[in-house]
C-alpha cells in the first residue's frame, strides 16, 4: 500500500524524510514502487521488446517548481490510470529540501555533485547526489532496453529562447537526431551542445549509464502554484506518447526550425570581486559583439573573443572556483548536421 493516493508532491512535501519502501498495483496494472524519498519506480504488466528505461527528474534545483508541478501532475494520471506506461519509469523528484525551503539549493548547487563528486562532502547535496545516482544505477540495471533520461529544470532569469535544452558531451558519440527531433516535438528549439565533460546530472546518465540525455530549461523559476502548466503542453503530450506507445517515430529534426549552439568558453569565478559588464536580469543567450567587455575580475578585462557570442547562465554570485557563465556561438546548420553523423 501506498501511503498516498494522490498528489504525491504534497506527501512528499510534508513527509520529508519517509523513506519506507511501498508498492501497489496502477489501475492499469502496472506496479508502482515508492523506492525512497521522491523516488518512484513504475513497471509496466507486459515488458515488450522495444522497452525504453526512462528516467524523468525535476526539482534538482528546489525551487524550480514548473517541472515538479508536471511531474506530480503526470504522476497522478498514473496514479488514476487515465495514464498508462508501455516502459519502466523512474520519476525523481531532485530536492525535496530545498522544495521546501523554496530555495535553490541549501548549501551546494546539487546539479555539480553527479559523476562521484559527491564524494567530495557531506552536505544534504551531496547525499542526496549518491542516492539519485545509486537508484539510476539501480534501474538502468534492472530494466533493458534503450535508456533515456530528461532532467527538467527552469531558470533564474528570462531567455531569448524560452526553452532550451543542454546536451551533455560525450567523445566519439554522435548526437542522436531522433532524441534532437523528440525535443522539437516537445517544444524545445534551442539546443546548446557542450564541448566537455561536467558533473550535471543529465551528463552523468550520459557519460555513466550511456543513456540519451538531456538537461531541459522550461521557462523561468515560480513559485508553486504559479506555473501556468500549459506553457509545458507540448513537453506534456511529447512524454505522454513516449510512454504509451511501445515506438513513436519523432520524424526528421528541422534544422532550420532550431537554434543550434556550442558551448566555447567558461567564466570561472576566481576572485570575489568578480562583476559582469551587464544588468542582473541579463536574458539567456543576449549576445555581445566580438571584443565586448563582459566583466572585470581580479582588476583584468574579460572580452568576447571570436565573437559574436552570447552569454548563458550569469551567476557571478557563485562559489569561487564555480562556473559563473558560459559563452556560446550560433552554429550552422552544417555544423549541427556534423555533431549528428553517424
Ligand atoms: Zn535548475
Amino acid at each position: 500500500m501506498l501511503p498516498f493516493t494522490s498528489d504525491y508532491l504534497s506527501y512528499l512535501l510534508t513527509h520529508p524524510n519517509d523513506s519506507e519502501y511501498a508498492k501497489a498495483e496502477l489501475p492499469g496494472g502496472e506496479q508502482i514502487e515508492l523506492i525512497g524519498v521522491g523516488a518512484l519506480v513504475i513497471t509496466p504488466k507486459h515488458l515488450a521488446n522495444h522497452c525504453k528505461a526512462i528516467v524523468l527528474s525535476a526539482g534538482i534545483h528546489g525551487n524550480e517548481t514548473a517541472p515538479i508541478e508536471w511531474l506530480n501532475q503526470l504522476l497522478d494520471d498514473l496514479l488514476k490510470g487515465t495514464q498508462s506506461t508501455r516502459h519502466p519509469l523512474l520519476l525523481l523528484f531532485g530536492h525535496p529540501n530545498a522544495m521546501i525551503a523554496a530555495k535553490r539549493e541549501l548549501e551546494f548547487n546539487l546539479n555539480r555533485l553527479f559523476c562521484g563528486a559527491w564524494q567530495q562532502g557531506n552536505s544534504q547535496e551531496h547525499q542526496r547526489a549518491a542516492q539519485l545516482a545509486s537508484w539510476m544505477a539501480d534501474f538502468y540495471q534492472r530494466f533493458d532496453g534503450e535508456r533515456l533520461h530528461y532532467d527538467l529544470h527552469t531558470a533564474i532569469r528570462g531567455s531569448v529562447h524560452e526553452k532550451f535544452a543542454v546536451a551533455p558531451f560525450i567523445p566519439q558519440r554522435p548526437h542522436n537526431v531522433s532524441q534532437l527531433a523528440f525535443l522539437q516535438h516537445c517544444g524545445v528549439h534551442c539546443v546548446l551542445f557542450y564541448h566537455q565533460s561536467t558533473q550535471t546530472f543529465s551528463y552523468h546518465s550520459a557519460a555513466v549509464h550511456g543513456a540519451e540525455a538531456f538537461t531541459v530549461e522550461l521557462g523561468q523559476v515560480k513559485p508553486f502554484g504559479h506555473n501556468d502548466l500549459s506553457k509545458l503542453d507540448a513537453l506534456d503530450n511529447s512524454i505522454r506518447q513516449l510512454i504509451t506507445h511501445a515506438r513513436v517515430d519523432w520524424g526528421n529534426v528541422s534544422y532550420k526550425d532550431c537554434h543550434w549552439y556550442q558551448v566555447t568558453e567558461e567564466i570561472i569565478r576566481h576572485h570575489e570581486d568578480l562583476a559582469f559588464n551587464f544588468a542582473d536580469d541579463l536574458a539567456n543567450f543576449t549576445e555581445f559583439a566580438d571584443g565586448a567587455l563582459l566583466a572585470i575580475q581580479a582588476g583584468e578585462p574579460i572580452l568576447v573573443s571570436d565573437g559574436p557570442k552570447a552569454v548563458v547562465f550569469p551567476n557571478a554570485k557563485v562559489a569561487i572556483g564555480q562556473r559563473a557563465a558560459i559563452l556560446v556561438k550560433a552554429m550552422s546548420i552544417a555544423q549541427c548536421q556534423h555533431l549528428t553523423k553517424q
